[in-house]
This record gives structure tokens, C-alpha cells and sequence, in this order.
């Protein structure tokens, strides 16, 4: 594989071999993935030989090794000229995101004194870990898939939030296009019991303070000021979501051949977006993602409960976004408008100002990417902007640069804690293991990445945010 360094942000992979397209890495030398332990760049070039795909294979500063595509991967395929959906250029975790929300009222020496309190609270309501539990079951199976029709939109109309909510959540909340009917019974059963619920592991949900803000103008319009404090919810569509990608992959393994598809990884299984496997799988996807949206709606309103009875104030939502998801749009493709079908994998939307699909305030700055660090270290939130070279794509994270299993070889959960709590980082985990395996040397740095996602064009800095409490799933 031959690479190239293009600018200090980006480097190119050169096309060869069944590679349609080249691959573009936005990376500086030090953020590039590690060629010895970590296949991320043999997945951006085997990426490139999927059917359809236009432009690149693109990977985001965060990235990393996945399941068959990179995470941090943005691969966009042409509808009209056979272009492939692959399953796993979305990921088990169907519309994993994160959602953050700000309390115009609360500053930090408010908190301080009862942020105990307030985080035993939200540690003890906060359902979590790997098995069932939610805070809000469906009534029936009937109920579910109103669920997975509606996503937060529902939850609301249920009483669980505001209407203004759902301005600031990526497609008003729902999906288009979910088709309940191709989500599996098992995966209905693995649902029913996990709404409103965060998962294990990297999944957390954290206090934080606004430490520092880089455009006031668009902090004022998105809602954010410096030395209140906000939540961060990281979280996606659970089993109902894992066992949705698997049972696709399944399918689309079997159908391959029959379209005379063949990719260099079994991992890659796909189909034409054009094709019964192909809309069956966008239908499940979209109904798996609105799971994942009335989830993470769910656990936005039990934030807002605990504090209403611990810290009272309010909180509003800055924005909701998807990280783990494949979107039909349409872009510009060689001066010709194109429908697309968009991967972003481990990478969030980054629309930019203007743009038709954001709300009137957001379209006036681009909408909001909600950039997650570590419980450690910074996150950030930044804005799309005009011109950026991987459809409207940006980074979703500091990116994992340690197995979970080295990770726990480098520090005990117990010590972790202690440190995190002798700078003021309130921990409430749910195993010592779970919290080891999220150490954040574990991660790449957040402010470097940061960095490379603004000089590389993806998106710009409008907050930078600094840990203040953290559950952990
Ligand atoms: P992923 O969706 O790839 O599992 O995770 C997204 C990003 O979340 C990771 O790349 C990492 O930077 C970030 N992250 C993981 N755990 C935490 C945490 O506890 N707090 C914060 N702020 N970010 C985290
Ligand atoms: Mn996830
Ligand atoms: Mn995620």
C-alpha cells in the first residue's frame, strides 16, 4: 500500500489492485493508525473497491480498526450506478450518537457542592451494563414498533420531552423509510426490555462544564456559554441494533454471489441499495435507528428528572447526532447532482451553514458535531462548514489507539478512579473491569484530532468542554 502525505492533515492512498477509487486519510503523521497492530488503512483501501463507491474512501482523524470498515470511515456509493449498502459501514450499534444538553442556569460552583448527590443520582437511575433493563418498557410488541416508526418524535408524544427538542435532533428525531416488518422477532425481543438504557462500556453519560469557547456567536446560537455545565449522553440502539446488523450481514453474505458481488473481506458483505437486500436493510437500519433515538431521548429526560430533584434547573438540548449510520443525500458528484448512499461509520454529519435540512437558528452557523474525548480528558463541539471535502462528514471521537484488553493490563479500574477523583471527576462505573478498559491513554488526543478536523476543513472548533462527572455503562 502506498501512502501519501497530500498536506500535514491528509494523506492519500494510492489506487491499486481492485481499488475504484483512491483512499483519503484526514491525519497528521502522529494520528495516523499504528501499521503494525491496527489494519485501519488496509480497511480505507478495501473499502474502495466496493461497488458504486465515488470520490474516496475517506477516513476521519479518529480512525481506526472496525468490524470490515474502518470506524471513523465516511464511503459514499452511487444509487443510480449499482452502488452498494454494507452493514458494516455502519456498524453493530445502529445510530450510535451522542446528544448533549445545556443548562442556561447552572453554573459549576452551583453544582459543586451537591455534585455527589446529583451523581449517585444518575448513577442509580441511569440503567446500564450489558444485560435488559430501561426506563421506559413498550407496552407490547404493537408499542415497539411505533418506536421504531417514530423514535424521539414518539418518545415525545408520549410525554417524555418538549416539542423543541426535536428541533435539535438530526431528522426531527426520526428516520425516514423504517420498515419494522424486516427487524427480526429475536431482535424485537432483544429491544422490548433495553429502551432507555445505555449499554456497556464506551457508552457513559457526563457532566461537564463549557471551559472554553472559540466562536460566541455561534455558542449564543446553538446555546451554549462558558462555565455552565451540560450533559453528554453517549449511547446507540442495543441488542435490538447489534442483532439487526447480524442479521443482515447474514443475508447480504448469501445474496452477494447472486449479484456477482465480491469483496476482499468477508466483513464487507453487501448489497445494491437497489435490491431487495439492499432497501430490506436501509428499512431495518432506519427502524434500529430510531430505537436508538428514542433512547437516548429517554435517558435525556431522566437526566433532566434527577436533577429537577437534586439541583433543580434546566436543561435544553444543543443537538443530537448519529455516528453510526448510511443516509441517502444527495451531493455533487464530477458537477453532476447524484443520490448517494452515505456510510458514516464512527463519523457524524457535519452539515454546513445554509443547508437545507437544519432548523432556521443552526443553518445560520451549520449544525452542531458533538465530538466526545474521554472521561479524562476534553470534548468539543464544533460546526459544519461550507466546502468540506467528505460529504458534509466529521470525526466522532478521540478514537481508541489501545485494545480494551491492554487498556486493563495498564491500569486497575480501583487506581483510575482515584486519579479521575483527585482532579475533581466524579466516576460512578458499573464494573472495575469496564472502567480499566476505558483509561484514557486507551484514546487518541482529543485536542489533536480536534486540531487536524479543523485544518483539514471537516468542521470548526465552537466549544471545548472538560469532564466533571462521569457514569459509565
Ligand atoms: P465509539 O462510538 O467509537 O465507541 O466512541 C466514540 C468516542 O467516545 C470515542 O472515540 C472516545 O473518544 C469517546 N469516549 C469514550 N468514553 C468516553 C467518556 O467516558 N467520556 C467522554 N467524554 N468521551 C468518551
Ligand atoms: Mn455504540
Ligand atoms: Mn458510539
Amino acid at each position: 500500500m502506498r501512502l501519501v502525505e497530500e498536506t500535514p492533515w491528509r494523506h492519500r492512498i494510492e489506487r491499486e489492485g481492485a481499488m475504484r477509487v483512491p483512499g483519503v486519510v484526514f491525519a497528521s503523521r502522529a494520528l495516523l493508525p499504528d501499521g503494525s497492530g491496527d489494519h485501519a488503512l488496509r480497511q480505507v483501501a478495501n473499502v474502495a473497491t466496493l461497488p458504486g463507491i465515488v470520490a474516496a474512501s475517506y477516513a476521519m482523524p479518529d480512525v481506526h480498526e472496525g468490524y470490515g470498515f474502518p470506524i471513523g470511515g465516511v464511503a459514499a456509493t452511487d444509487v443510480g450506478a449499482g452502488g452498494v449498502v454494507s452493514p458494516g459501514g455502519v456498524g453493530f450499534d445502529i445510530s450510535c450518537g451522542v446528544r448533549l444538553l445545556f443548562s442556561p442556569d447552572l453554573a459549576l460552583e452551583e453544582l459543586r457542592p451537591r455534585l455527589a448527590r446529583v451523581m449517585d443520582a444518575l448513577g442509580r437511575q441511569t440503567p446500564r451494563g450489558p444485560g435488559p433493563g430501561g426506563v421506559w418498557r413498550p407496552r407490547d410488541r404493537a408499542e415497539l414498533e411505533r418506536v421504531l416508526l417514530g423514535g424521539a418524535r414518539y418518545a415525545v408524544e408520549q410525554g417524555h420531552g418538549v416539542a423543541r427538542d426535536l428541533e435539535r435532533c438530526e431528522d426531527r428525531g426520526a428516520v425516514g423509510g423504517a420498515a419494522p416488518a424486516q427487524v427480526s422477532p429475536h431482535a424485537l425481543e432483544r429491544g422490548i426490555g433495553q429502551l432507555g438504557s445505555l449499554g456497556s462500556g464506551n457508552h457513559f453519560l457526563e457532566v461537564q462544564v463549557v471551559e472554553r469557547v472559540y466562536d460566541e456567536h455561534a455558542a449564543r446560537i446553538l446555546g451554549l456559554a462558558a462555565g455552565r455545565i451540560c450533559v453528554m449522553i453517549h449511547c446507540g440502539s442495543r441488542g435490538l441494533g447489534h442483532q439487526t446488523c447480524a442479521d443482515h450481514v447474514r443475508v447480504m453474505d448469501r445474496a452477494m454471489a447472486s449479484c456477482g458481488i465480491s469483496v476482499p473481506d468477508r466483513m464487507l458483505a453487501c448489497a445494491p441499495v437497489d435490491s431487495p437486500a439492499g432497501r430490506d436493510y436501509l428499512g431495518a437500519m432506519s427502524a434500529a435507528a430510531n430505537y436508538g433515538r428514542a433512547n437516548r431521548q429517554l435517558l435525556a429526560e431522566r437526566v433532566r428528572r434527577v436533577f429537577a430533584e437534586e439541583c433543580p434547573c434546566g436543561f435544553d438540548l444543543v443537538y443530537d447526532v448519529s455516528h453510526n449510520l448510511a443516509k441517502l443525500e444527495e451531493h455533487d458528484v464530477d458537477g453532476d447532482r447524484r443520490l448517494l448512499c452515505v456510510h458514516r461509520k464512527g463519523a457524524t454529519r457535519a452539515l454546513p451553514p445554509g443547508h437545507p435540512d437544519l432548523p432556521a437558528p443552526l443553518a445560520e452557523v451549520g449544525q452542531p458535531v458533538l465530538l466526545p474525548g474521554t472521561m479524562g480528558t476534553a470534548s468539543y463541539v464544533l460546526v459544519g462548514v461550507p466546502g468540506s471535502p467528505a460529504f458534509s462528514s466529521a470525526a466522532h471521537g478521540a478514537g481508541r489507539v489501545q485494545s480494551r484488553h491492554a487498556a486493563a493490563r495498564s491500569i486497575g479500574g480501583r487506581q483510575l478512579r482515584t486519579q479521575l477523583e483527585a482532579r475533581g471527576i466524579a466516576v460512578r462505573g458499573a464494573s472495575w473491569r469496564g472502567l480499566a478498559e476505558e483509561t484514557p491513554t486507551a484514546y487518541k488526543d482529543v485536542d489533536a484530532v480536534v486540531e487536524v478536523t479543523e485544518r483539514a476543513g471537516l468542521a470548526r472548533k465552537v466549544a471545548r468542554l472538560l469532564p466533571v462527572g462521569v457514569v459509565k455503562g
